[in-house]
């Protein structure tokens, strides 16, 4: 499959831009011209039906601009920064957002939020909600707060990880190289790009020498793309490595422009079920009535009022059994609710569930995406 082919057929997008693109390193600004690009290539693809996500590194360097610090500043200082800067830089989307007629949404995320179940539940739903109302959510690591023990470290990761968060079915890089190269294209004549990457063993992570710290900001390097393309590669996400040095660079991919797929196997709702059947230890179990279990089998999410007896103590967010009344096991799923919530809305009736826990939950005790049925 070529890149092109690769974009046409994504359904959900995030893309990841770098410092050095977004920031003019002359100016220590906005690169307002290619930011409005990008933003007419995101609205081009929004028209076309697909949700796009973006993943934004420049704060540190716009704080730093602002403030007159150096590169090596503190690290109390560059947090600082961070902060002066990621207002700054949603100025800058909100603006280049704005002449294509689209919105954005801050997302500050630190590693917590998608390593701990709960939160990245939470923090799932709320990225569904912003698709769902039609904003563009701009995501950047939340520095300010972030210290060396709680970060991604650089944001192709964290691009990587919201990808994941997201199920999104393409993760692209824009860097300033047009894609994977067997040796570092700028040092090497000899060097040949590779188009089409279907397996991320040794000899491909070998040649990721080059870095693109030579510019002066950002943190990513050809390694660290390609360890996020393994992360959304193991969560049925395919990434594309795209240089990001040209007005309209997803526009160029879309006519052709050279860049390097990595293809994943299976797709990231697979991926996710397979991650839940095979790697989490049941925490409790749902008894399940009998046309509840019928439903289950028809696709349907798991109900409150099916729930005859919960056992175990769960939370939110908690790997669950469910198990027919004559204690055959149905299947595994993530509790909607923690347990003792669960005793209090079993067989009752969705509309009731508000006034039993205290809050607008998900409503169901497992959703149908959370769920993967016995064979
Ligand atoms: N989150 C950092 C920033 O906004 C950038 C980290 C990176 O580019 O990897 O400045």
């Amino acid at each position: 499959m070529t890149p092109a082919a690769r974009l046409k057929a994504a359904r959900r997008i995030v893309v990841k831009v770098g410092s050095s693109l977004v920031v003019d390193p002359a100016r220590k600004a906005p690169a307002v011209a290619w930011l409005t690009g990008l933003a007419q290539d995101l609205a081009a693809l929004r028209r076309d039906g697909r949700q796009v996500v973006l993943v934004s590194s420049g704060a540190v360097a716009l704080g730093r601009g602002r403030l007159g610090l150096e590169k090596n500043a503190r690290l109390d200082e560059k947090q600082a920064a961070a902060a002066v800067g990621q207002s700054l830089l949603m100025q800058a989307w909100e603006a280049a957002l704005a002449g294509a007629d689209l919105f954005p949404a801050q997302v500050l995320l630190t590693r917590d939020d998608t390593e701990r179940r709960r939160r990245w539940l939470n923090a799932r739903a709320t990225m569904e909600a912003l698709l769902k109302l039609g904003a563009v959510p701009v995501v950047n690591e939340n520095d300010t707060v972030a210290t060396e023990e709680i970060r991604y470290g650089d944001n192709d990761r964290l691009a990587a990880r919201t990808a994941q968060l997201v199920r999104a079915d393409l993760l692209i890089l824009l860097s300033d190289v047009d894609g994977l190269y067997t040796a570092d294209p700028r040092r090497d004549p000899e060097a040949r790009h590779l188009p089409l990457i279907e397996t991320l063993g040794p000899e491909v992570l070998a040649m990721a020498g080059g870095s693109n710290a030579e510019a002066g900001v950002g943190t990513g390097g050809m390694a660290t793309k390609l360890e996020a393309a393994r992360i959304a590669r193991s969560a049925g996400c395919a990434t594309l490595i795209v240089s990001g040095l040209v007005k309209r660079p997803l526009a160029a991919v879309a006519a052709g422009a050279r860049a390097s797929l990595i293809t994943a196997p299976g797709t990231p709702m697979q991926a996710y079920k397979s991650w839940i059947a095979g790697s989490l230890e049941p925490a409790g179990s749902l008894t399940v009535d009998d046309g509840a279990a019928g439903a289950l089998g028809d696709g349907r999410s798991l109900l409150a009022s099916g729930v005859r007896a919960v056992e175990g103590r769960f939370d939110r967010g908690d790997c669950v059994r469910v198990l027919a009344t004559d204690g055959r096991t149905l299947g595994v799923g993530l509790a909607a609710y923690a347990g003792d919530e669960m005793e209090r809305i079993r067989g009752r009736h969705s509309g009731e569930i508000e006034a039993l826990v205290g809050y607008k939950g998900p409503g169901v005790a497992i959703h149908r995406d959370d769920l993967v049925l016995s064979p």
